[in-house]
């Protein structure tokens, strides 16, 4: 679905991504760990743009290719970013926005369709996650867990072909984690193509068709879930899966 070569990002003269190369299948999941500051998610968030990177190359498989190091056009950016959809660690709705009126903006606002058309899909994303009945809901109104599943259906409202997750339950009461993972395994059994930066290593295992152990900026191995998180290779990621078991 994607292959990303070379793709570097740096703040100030720091660089945080150092030359990475990943390749999602479509279907697929990615689960990406690592320690803190480690750069999983500045490298989510260079996935649709919402850090532009300094160098890679972005190919697709429907033929869309953006290389950071020259300047890409504006309506190839607008192309790349909705093509995935994010959910955010710590929920980012509109505080004075109702539950359906976060769902509803994305489409109306940014992709500018047809006001009932976009209403009628909110519903039926609200309902996915259990929520239709909190549709005139405020986020204070709604706990963690719920305000991170109007997240998740704001993400789904664009139609994205990819969906990111940037630690999606580590803001949460551990009570809370279990309806929010529920969700993204239901839309794992739905086929949805998805990179999943958690600390959640069981759930990494139970969900993912590939992990990723980032350190530093660099990729430190990759593989299967049975391999990467049971029998790592590398010493670095066998002693970061110890750490946080
Ligand atoms: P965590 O698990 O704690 O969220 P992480 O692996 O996701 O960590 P990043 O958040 O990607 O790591 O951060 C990687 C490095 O980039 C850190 O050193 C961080 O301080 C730095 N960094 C991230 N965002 C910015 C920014 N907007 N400006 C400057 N430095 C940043």
């Amino acid at each position: 679905f994607l292959t990303v070569k070379g793709l570097s990002k740096s703040f100030d003269d720091q660089e945080v991504l150092k030359h990475i190369d990943l390749e999602i299948e479509k279907g697929n999941i990615l689960t990406i760990i690592g320690p803190s500051g480690s750069g999983k998610t500045t490298l989510l968030r260079c996935l649709n743009a919402l850090e532009m990177p300094n160098k890679g190359l972005f190919t697709f498989s429907d033929g869309l290719e953006i290389d950071f190091e020259k300047m890409p056009k504006k309506n190839e950016l607008t192309k790349f970013r909705l093509k995935s959809g994010m959910v955010f660690q710590s929920y980012n709705l509109f505080p004075h926005k109702t539950a359906l009126e976060n769902v509803t903006e994305g489409p109306l606002i940014v992709q500018k369709r047809e006001k009932q058309a976009v209403f009628k899909l909110a519903e039926s994303l609200l309902d996915k996650v259990g929520l239709l009945d909190k549709k005139y809901l405020y986020p204070h109104q709604l706990s963690g867990g719920q305000q991170q599943r109007v997240g998740i259906a704001r993400a789904l409202a664009i139609e994205p072909e990819l969906m990111l997750f940037d630690e999606p339950t580590s803001a949460l009461d551990p009570e809370l984690v279990g309806e929010v993972l529920k969700v993204i395994k239901d839309l794992a059994n739905e086929g949805w193509t998805m990179a999943i930066v958690t600390h959640e290593l069981k759930f990494a295992e139970q969900v993912s068709d590939r992990v990723l152990f980032m350190d530093n900026g660099y990729i430190v191995e990759q593989g299967p879930p049975a391999q990467v998180l049971k029998d790592p290779k590398e010493e670095r990621t066998r002693q970061f899966i110890q750490r946080i078991m």
